[in-house]
């Protein structure tokens, strides 16, 4: 592989840790409903504004050993995680479509994904805020980018919002309590919106099996009975970002898998 190819991956994944780290922001204050772009960011100790020297993704938690630079109060490691898992996917994306213009789409899904799924995780909400105006934009790039029809785009919103809406009714129906939050709904709507409607059932399909997965391993672990409530938003996320990366629309799976064996003969036998 050319030499300049090297440095766009590099340049892909540095974009994405910055762009990371609004994420950062993004996931910490939605929920609180506060504004993403004002105040600067801040040490919630000591209140000091962060330099823009101490706020470099990734380097600066390394380098103050992740602690406040003026009262030495500790940050969580999961700021530079969620900067190094997005540069990674960015990395991860232009590397799969390179400058086919999906990549950017790809891009935005991704973080969008990524502020979801922490946010999910740390309160069980997937906020309106963010997957209602995702249905919009999923469904406008359709126009803008020869990757989906916008008839597929829409059947995605459709068949996406009202595949898991008649799941979720049924489970309600069946057991008299609410399995699956109406958050997982407005998702797997936008999810649909971006990745068009062959993309519903596989993305449901993945992540339900992931979720499966992690949820007996937590019961065995925990010893946890039936009811431990588990968010489906990142199980969905990942489901869509695996099936975005294996079962794209421009190649079939076999042609992926002969790039990365050719990859293998060509550069590391
Ligand atoms: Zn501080």
């Amino acid at each position: 592989m050319p030499f300049e190819y090297y440095f766009f991956l590099a340049f892909a994944f540095i974009l994405g840790s910055v762009i990371g780290s609004f994420l950062n922001v993004c996931i910490y204050r939605i929920p609180e409903k506060l504004s993403v772009v004002t105040p600067r960011s801040r040490c919630p100790h000591c209140g000091t504004a962060i330099k823009w020297y101490h706020n470099l993704p990734i380097l600066s938690w390394i380098l103050l050993r992740g602690k406040c630079a003026y009262c030495g109060s500790g940050f969580s490691v999961r700021y530079p995680l969620v900067e190094a898992l997005n540069g990674f996917l960015f990395a991860l994306f232009f590397y799969r479509f390179a400058f086919h213009p999906v990549t950017p789409v790809i891009w935005l899904l991704s973080a969008t994904l990524v502020v979801i799924t922490f946010i999910d995780l740390d309160h069980q909400i997937i906020p309106d805020v963010i997957s209602l105006p995702g249905v919009v934009v999923g469904f406008a790039c359709s126009f803008l980018v020869p990757w989906i029809t916008w008839q597929e785009s829409l059947a995605g919103i459709l068949l996406g919002g009202g595949s898991l809406m008649f799941i979720a009714l049924g489970y309600e129906l069946l057991t008299r309590k609410e399995g699956m939050g109406f958050g997982d709904v407005k998702l797997l709507a936008m999810l649909g919106a971006f990745l068009g409607w062959p993309a519903v059932f596989p993305v449901i399909f993945i992540g339900s099996i992931l979720g499966s997965c992690v949820g007996v391993t937590l019961m065995l672990v925990n010893k946890a009975d039936g009811r431990l409530a588990i968010p489906f938003g990142p199980f969905l996320s990942v489901g869509a970002l695996c099936h975005v990366f294996f079962v794209d629309r421009l190649d079939p799976l076999m042609r992926w898998y002969g790039d990365v064996l050719m990859y293998f003969l060509q550069n590391i036998w």
